[in-house]
């Protein structure tokens, strides 16, 4: 049966795992997880959404496995991943009596891989999990690479671990469920990928990027499958060269640095998903690199017109920002994980497949984008 999903291993020594993709895999789920974990105890978080659709698929294929399990259901949306849920979640897993063999399981979304993931890292001072994620986004990105954590009024993901999972089972027919904004959010970050390592990979998506989120054409399973297996290729192999972010690992954050101030500036809301956000960030990050002169202007007129395409945003036209300010964006992108001796860590492009990573970039330069932005 496992011949018909595609298995990637991800290398960290001990702490390997296989990323797991293909249809239907959640009515497997039960005896895949039973080789993986350590004990019998097993809890599994999920979001009211992701309940309704397939907490019973993974639940049945438990019973099959005779795993043991009991299940907590969270309120889906990105203020989920807060400290109050911290706090919730680890009250009720040491409610459970879980022992340090106990294994979490992450069904859900990105918000319920990294709340999850960092419950597993600091309860009991580890406790192992399994990412089962359900959104294109969490498929391609956040269920990879083990970096777990939450947002903090002051920003994003301010507060977290790396906390490598011990399996990730993508099952691409959860996607049937998802929402056309979140098919279109998760996408994003599969562009993501041919910017910053496979120009080649960003020429099949121009052509087929269409079909793998069924914008204008009707889905095409194969083609999905083949941008989610690529995508988890190139994470993979980022992460496994560079497992916390010690140089490489950062090409990963193109688009993150504009993307996360976007996304506090928002109140972490429903008005900018975190795709939706990283959309407009990478634009910004391709403008601000013609602006340097680092870029030629035709490959930033290129994936531009490809995330329009695809639906999703290169502008903040859709927001309310007559209130906001550079100076105010600014602020938020000092509060950034990669700021460095009080200077913002920018990644920058020398055109598609290219990327820099500068700390050398002179602030009136980014006002001068970021003011361009806001003239809406
Ligand atoms: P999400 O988890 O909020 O999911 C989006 C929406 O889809 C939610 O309403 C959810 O309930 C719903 N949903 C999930 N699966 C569904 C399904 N199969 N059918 C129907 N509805 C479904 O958001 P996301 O876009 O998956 O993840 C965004 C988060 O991921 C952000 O917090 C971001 O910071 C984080 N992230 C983390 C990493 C990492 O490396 N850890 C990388 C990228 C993004």
């Amino acid at each position: 049966m496992r011949s018909e999903f595609s298995t990637l291993n991800v290398d960290l020594d001990q702490r390997s795992y296989d990323i797991i993709t293909g249809e239907g895999l959640l009515q497997q789920a039960g005896s895949i997880i039973h080789q993986v974990i350590a004990s019998d105890q097993v809890i599994l978080i999920t979001d009211d959404n992701v309940k309704k659709h397939w907490l019973e698929t993974i639940e049945n294929s438990l019973n099959e496995a005779c795993i043991k399990y009991s299940s907590i259901v969270l309120e889906p949306g990105e203020h989920t991943k807060d400290f109050v849920n911290v706090e919730f979640l680890s009250r009720k897993l040491l409610d459970s009596q879980i022992e340090r063999s106990t294994t979490l399981i992450a069904l859900g979304g990105g918000v319920i891989g990294d709340l999850v993931g960092f419950c597993a890292a600091i309860t009991l001072r580890g406790l192992n999990f399994i990412q089962i994620p359900t959104t294109l986004l969490a498929q391609v990105d956040s269920s990879v690479g083990g970096k777990t954590g939450i947002n903090m009024p002051q920003g994003k993901n301010l507060i977290g671990a790396f906390h490598q999972p011990k399996l990730v089972l993508a099952d691409i027919s959860t996607l049937d469920t998802l929402s056309a904004r979140d098919l279109r959010s998760g996408y994003a970050e599969i562009v993501k990928y041919g910017l910053i390592d496979d120009k080649e990979f960003f020429n099949w998506l121009e052509i087929n990027g269409p079909g793998v989120i069924g914008i204008d054409v009707k889905a095409d399973q194969r083609k999905r499958r083949h941008a989610i297996t690529s995508s988890c290729k190139i994470k993979s192999e980022i992460v496994t060269a560079d497992e916390t972010e010690q140089g490489k690992r950062a090409l990963l954050n193109f688009g993150h640095t504009f993307g996360h101030a976007l996304e506090a500036k928002t109140g972490f809301s429903n008005a900018l998903t975190h795709g939706e956000s990283i959309s407009i960030g990478m634009s910004m990050a391709f403008d601000l690199s013609v602006r340097l002169g680092i870029c030629p202007s035709e490959d930033r007129d290129r994936i531009k017109k490809h995330l329009r395409l695809c639906g999703l945003p290169i502008q903040l036209n859709e927001l309310n920002v007559n209130s906001w300010s550079s100076s105010m964006l600014l602020d938020l992108m000092h509060q950034d994980k990669k700021v460095s001796g009080g200077k913002i860590t920018f990644i920058l492009t020398h055109g598609i497949g290219k990327p820099i990573i500068t700390n050398d970039v002179d602030l009136i330069d980014v006002t001068a984008i970021l003011d361009e932005y806001l003239k809406v």
